[in-house]
């Protein structure tokens, strides 16, 4: 099962692919995480994409789409896998059809987790990020036992560089510019769903497996 990740940034996107791929036993493939791993391990790779994250602007699609083919070369990518932040761009969106058309596959679904614009900002400023494993909280909805140390590995929570309110509104304008078209290019292929990204995580999570199927 192929398997796209739509909405805003702070949307829900990667919750929501981490439970899912564990349910489905498929990869969660984040290329946000792959930059900031890119980042943290000094990569030629991830000084590049860091100039564009901390202003909030997207990585070049040359960029992101070398990183991607690269990734589904990968052993566990043979069953599926969640795309959590990838395609983000039109252009994204055609490299990746044209690169499954070549094998003779297509993606089976897109979500959008819809969120409006309103909540963006709070479900930002709130969000955690664990240093070791990147498990990701919420200082109020998605609160760690210990505060400031990641219930699954114990190392510290970080605010993301990228989510200063300044930096989150920029993303947004992005996101409405640039990654919003997505919703009527999936459309027109007849895979998008629409999930409501507005209420508990769980009660989100319950209504994408009852699109999948269990
Ligand atoms: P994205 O991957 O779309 O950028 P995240 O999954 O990182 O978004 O979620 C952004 C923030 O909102 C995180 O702090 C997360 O814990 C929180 N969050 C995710 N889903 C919900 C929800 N349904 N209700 C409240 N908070 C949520
Ligand atoms: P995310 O973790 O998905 O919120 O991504 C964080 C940042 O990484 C984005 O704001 C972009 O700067 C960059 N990024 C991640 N995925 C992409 C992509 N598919 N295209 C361009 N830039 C990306």
């Amino acid at each position: 099962m192929k398997i796209i990740m739509l909405g805003a940034p702070g949307a829900g996107k990667g919750t929501q692919a981490k439970m899912l791929a564990a349910k489905y036993e498929i990869p969660h493939i984040s290329t946000g995480d792959i930059f900031r791993a890119n980042i943290k391990n000094g990569t030629e790779l991830g000084a590049k994409a860091k100039e564009y994250m901390d202003k909030g602007l997207l990585v070049p699609d040359e960029l992101v789409v070398d990183l991607i083919m690269d990734r589904f070369k990968a052993d566990d990518c043979k069953k599926g896998y969640i795309l959590d932040g990838f395609p983000r761009t039109i252009p994204q969106a055609e490299a990746l059809d044209k690169a499954l058309t070549a094998v003779g596959e297509s993606i089976d679904y897109a979500i959008n987790v819809e969120v409006p614009d309103e909540n963006i900002v709070n479900r930002m400023s709130g969000r955690r990020a664990c240093v070791g494993c990147g498990a990701t909280y919420h200082i109020k909805y998605s609160p760690t036992k210990v505060e400031g140390k990641c219930d699954t590995c114990g190392a510290d929570l970080i605010i993301r560089d990228d989510d200063k309110p300044e930096t989150v509104l920029n993303r947004l304008n992005i996101y409405h510019e640039q990654t919003q078209p997505l919703i009527d290019y999936y459309s027109a292929k007849g895979v998008m769903k629409e999930v409501d990204g507005t209420v508990d995580m769980n009660d989100v999570f319950d209504a994408i497996v009852a699109i999948l199927g269990e």
